[in-house]
């Protein structure tokens, strides 16, 4: 996998260079409305350590970094009012899962039926 490169708008973001939507911050991780969203709630949530994705995340975190932010995931899940009706959280890493932002973070969707696991097309089969 190649490193991380600070040459990204999220890390751009967590240094304030970059105005973002905020939905929640502390120390180790920051929360915000995506840019084009695809489902009526459409939150990212990033660790501000500087990882490019679940992969090298889970890996090289700290124990208490890696389940402070999957803590904080259902939290903010929780505080949108998602909890009961349901949502979907996705991290996407690499090519395959056609990732376009190199700085972890995972997608937390809700809002709406959000339908099978994978939006159709022909590359699904
Ligand atoms: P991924 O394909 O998992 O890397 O997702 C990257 C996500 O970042 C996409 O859903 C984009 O819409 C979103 N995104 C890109 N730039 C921004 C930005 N400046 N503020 C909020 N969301 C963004």
């Amino acid at each position: 996998m190649p490193a991380y490169n600070q040459d990204n708008i999220f890390h751009k973001i967590i240094n304030g260079h970059i105005d973002c939507d905020k939905v929640y911050e502390d120390e180790h991780v920051i929360a915000f409305n995506d840019i084009q969203p695809a489902a009526p709630v459409h939150v990212l949530v990033l660790p501000k350590g500087e990882y490019c994705s679940l992969d090298d995340f889970a890996n090289d975190a700290p124990a208490d970094v890696v389940a402070h932010f999957f803590k904080k995931v259902r939290d903010i899940a929780n505080d949108l009012g998602l909890s009961e009706e349901g949502y979907r959280v996705i991290a996407n890493h690499g090519a395959n899962a056609s990732q376009t932002v190199h700085h972890f973070h995972m997608h937390i969707l809700g809002g709406r039926l959000l339908g099978g696991l994978i939006a159709g097309d022909a590359l699904n089969r």
